[in-house]
Parts: structure tokens; C-alpha cells; sequence
């Protein structure tokens, strides 16, 4: 009666697994799960507060949200793209509690397709096609080694760290139009690009009629606990009816205080939440220069440093027990990464300096 797909699961989700051996150790700075951790700015949380208070009043009192969200919120996302030179329709804007759940959500509007995922890639991707019983196949560059239904482009990547420049995402959309696919990017990490890497798939021309566009404010704003994110499904894609209908049929959308916070976070908000991006950009920096020479990509454009290290479990607990450092292994991530471990920038800023010393030491007696 299960889905027989649940069976060809791996047993365990690779961040709970991590988190299980590094829980309890106070001596470990944990560099390895992906979350935020700098507290709300206050502007934000004040706009929770008051959305909260409004519905405490019956002339403000909101019941069931439109299931594809606010207008106000909509009007902070179109407002945001403006500002990349992007223009939206409101309708073309979906609310959602996020990227993991909503990219799993969106493949509903398939039926079993070919998956082309990125290598390494965020471990949820797997899952989610495995669930849904895709034929997944992997690409590590452009080209990939073969033609697939829908092709999933992390920019920039987690875990790499590593962000396509405009002349190489311009290549994905031609493939992709060519190809008869349908992109699905996830634009997670997008507010941290300091280089001149676009922002979103749509700064490249024509992107609309193959891509959609995963975003959410987990690690933009901080709202890994909140829960907010949206997706953009361009009317010229063909799926923007279907997925309109799909979320009809799949949820009641997301509360009213979550997309005030979450219309603040892009509006009024949106300096405040810089700044935390700037501590979390300042801490990879220093992180960054402590590895000096080694091999490594990311913590430019992405809190993600990926440093390339040997046998990745063998050297996750080289740094968790000789250095006090928690950090991802690499081959969590898929079997390119075995030779690497990620290090994440979330961290508060005497941490961040502690971690370098650490870093320091590892990379010179390895
Ligand atoms: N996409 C990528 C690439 C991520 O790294 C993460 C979280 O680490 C997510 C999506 C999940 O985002 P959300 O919190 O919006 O579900």
C-alpha cells in the first residue's frame, strides 16, 4: 500500500545525521548545518507583531489567505525583481513555506519525467525525485551527458558555492529551449552574490519561456524558522494555469503574519537584513583567508565554502576531533564530493575567527 518509492530512500537524511554526531559537543564550533543564526532584525519581527495584533481585531481579522498569497506580498516580490531589472506579473508569483517543500510540491505538475540534477547537489533534490519516481541522471558542467525532461540548476550552488556567470546560464537556457526542457532553479542563496552574477534566471533573456524560479527568505532574511519562500512561474513556461490549479488543490496558503514579515524582509526590511548578510559574507571572508592556498570554491558569493580535503568522513571527523570543527561531508552531497567538506559561514563572528585559527592549523600539519 506505501508508495514503493519509499524504499529506494537512503535511510538517513544527511543533515540529521550530521547533526546527531555533533549534538552535545560543547567544544565544537558547528560549521555545518546550513542555518541561520543571527536573530530576526527587529523591523521584521515588529511587522509579525503587528499582523499578529490585527488579527486579534474584528475589523482586521483575515481568515484563509488566497492560496497563492497576498497581493501586498506579491506587490515586495515585484517591487524586489524591479530592482534586478526583472518585471513579474502578480500572477506569475506563488507564496510558499519554502524551497524544499515547494520544488517537491512543484514536480506534482509532471508525471514521471527525466530529472537531470547538478553533482553535488542538495540532498532534498534526490529525495524528492526518488519519491516521485524520476529517472534522475547527474551533471557536473555544461554540457550534460545527456537530454532530460527537467533540468535542476542550483545558482549559487549549495554546496560548492559556486555562482554561473551570465554567459553560462545564457548556455543552460539555450540548451534547455533546444532540448525541449524545463528549468528548475533554485535561486536559494541568490541575495548573497557580491560579484556580477545574475540574481535570477530571468536577467537572461528568453528564460521565462523554460524556467522557473525557486526563492525563499530561509537564508535571505533568516527565515529558516519562519518559513517563507516563494516561486515564480512565468506565463510564457506553459505551467503557470497547472500550478495555479496544483496548489488550489495541495494548500491553504501561507499565514498572514509570515507574509507581512516576509513583504517587510523585501521592503523596509530589506537593509536590515543586508546587514546580517554582510556578517555572515564578513565571516566566510575570514574563513577564506585562512585557508590560504588551498583548494577550495565559494564564500564569495555563498556562505558555503567547499574545500577539497581527501576522504570526506575520514576528514569530517579529523576536524570534529582533533580541531573542534563541525562541518559537512562532502559525499553527503553525492559521489563527487567525496573528496570534500563543506563549511558554512553561519556562524557568529568570534566563532568565525576561532574557526579560522582551527582552519589554519588543519590545512598546514594535513
Ligand atoms: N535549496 C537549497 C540549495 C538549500 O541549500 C536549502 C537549504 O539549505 C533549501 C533550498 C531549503 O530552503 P527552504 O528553507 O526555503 O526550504
Amino acid at each position: 500500500m506505501i508508495n514503493e518509492n519509499f524504499n529506494k530512500l537512503s535511510e538517513t537524511y544527511l543533515f540529521s545525521q550530521v547533526s546527531r554526531i555533533i549534538r552535545g559537543r560543547s567544544d565544537v564550533i558547528n560549521l555545518s548545518v546550513g542555518d541561520a543564526r543571527l536573530p530576526l532584525p527587529q523591523v521584521i519581527a515588529d511587522a509579525g507583531a503587528k499582523a499578529a495584533s490585527e488579527l486579534s481585531q474584528a475589523k482586521t481579522f483575515r481568515g484563509y489567505p488566497p492560496e497563492s498569497g497576498y497581493d501586498f506580498f506579491k506587490q515586495a516580490v515585484q517591487d524586489y525583481y524591479m530592482r534586478k531589472g526583472v518585471a513579474l506579473q502578480k500572477n506569475e508569483i506563488f507564496v510558499s513555506d519554502g524551497i524544499k517543500s515547494d520544488m517537491a510540491t512543484f514536480l506534482r505538475v509532471f508525471g514521471k519525467v527525466s530529472v537531470l540534477l547538478p553533482s553535488p547537489c542538495y540532498p532534498a533534490y534526490v529525495d524528492a525525485n526518488v519519491l516521485h519516481g524520476n529517472e534522475i541522471s547527474y551533471y557536473t558542467d555544461f554540457p550534460p551527458p545527456q537530454r532530460a525532461d527537467v533540468i535542476i540548476i542550483c545558482s549559487p550552488s549549495n554546496p560548492t558555492g559556486k555562482s554561473l556567470s551570465i554567459a553560462e546560464l545564457s548556455k543552460w537556457v539555450d540548451y534547455a529551449k533546444k532540448t525541449e526542457s524545463i528549468i528548475l532553479y533554485d535561486s536559494a542563496y541568490e541575495a548573497f552574490v557580491s560579484s556580477d552574477a545574475p540574481t535570477s534566471i530571468y536577467c537572461i533573456d528568453g528564460a521565462k519561456d523554460c524556467a522557473v524560479e525557486f526563492c525563499s527568505l530561509s537564508k535571505t532574511a533568516g527565515f529558516t524558522g519562519v518559513r517563507c519562500g516563494y516561486t515564480v512561474v512565468p506565463n510564457e513556461c506553459g505551467l503557470n494555469k497547472v500550478y495555479a490549479r496544483l496548489k488550489s488543490c495541495l494548500t491553504n496558503g501561507v499565514s498572514y503574519i509570515t507574509q507581512a514579515m516576509g513583504a517587510c524582509a523585501l521592503t523596509n526590511g530589506y537593509e536590515a537584513i543586508v546587514a546580517n548578510i554582510n556578517y555572515y559574507r564578513r565571516n566566510a571572508a575570514i574563513m577564506l583567508e585562512a585557508l590560504g592556498d588551498v583548494e577550495c570554491s565559494g564564500g564569495v558569493d555563498s556562505p558555503y565554502i567547499w574545500l577539497r580535503c581527501g576522504d570526506s568522513w575520514k576528514e569530517f571527523h579529523k576536524l570534529l576531533d582533533v580541531y573542534g570543527l563541525g562541518v559537512t561531508p562532502g559525499v553527503g552531497f553525492g559521489q563527487s564530493g567525496s573528496k570534500y567538506v563543506r563549511i558554512n559561514a553561519f556562524c557568529y563572528y568570534d566563532e568565525a575567527i576561532e574557526a579560522a585559527k582551527r582552519l589554519k592549523r588543519y590545512v598546514f600539519y594535513r
